[in-house]
């Protein structure tokens, strides 16, 4: 018999592929507090926040992370950007001025495998990061 077939999607070579976190409060079957939503991304706060504000922006479609991004996604990973700068606008962020960052595999910091965006604000924040 034929080894399963993998995939990048995968998580842990499960097939078919389990659902990460975020694509189950994409599709509402887990809550969230939605900061915003539109055709390509959904914005929520983050369930552990780091500073006053915490938003993650996620892109709907499923791109485990940013180093697998393809030619493809250009036009979705641009609106990920400007929809974080929006979102930050829009909760207050734009005069104090806040910080997007985009944790990627082990060393980075990556415990979701569905690329999103942190947008951290209201709070000075220390630089380099931890
Ligand atoms: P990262 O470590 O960059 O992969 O970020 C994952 C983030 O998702 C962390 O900041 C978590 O606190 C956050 N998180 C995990 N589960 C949830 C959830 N159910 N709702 C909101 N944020 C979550």
């Amino acid at each position: 018999m034929p080894a399963r077939p993998l995939c990048s999607l995968c998580l842990r070579g499960s097939f078919p592929p389990m659902k990460t976190i975020f694509q189950k409060i994409i599709d509402r079957e887990i809550p969230a507090k939605i900061a915003h939503e539109d055709e390509h991304c959904v914005a929520i706060h983050d369930i552990s926040p780091q500073a006053p504000v915490h938003v993650l922006v996620i892109p709907k479609k499923l791109i485990p992370r940013i180093a697998e991004a393809q030619i493809d996604d250009q036009a979705v990973l641009g609106h990920l950007l400007l929809s974080a700068a929006a979102v930050a606008k829009k909760l207050g962020l734009e005069a104090g001025g806040f910080r997007v960052v985009i944790n990627n595999g082990r060393d980075g910091g990556e415990t979701v495998p569905h690329l999103h965006v942190h947008v951290l604000g209201g709070r000075p924040l220390a630089w380099p990061p931890g």
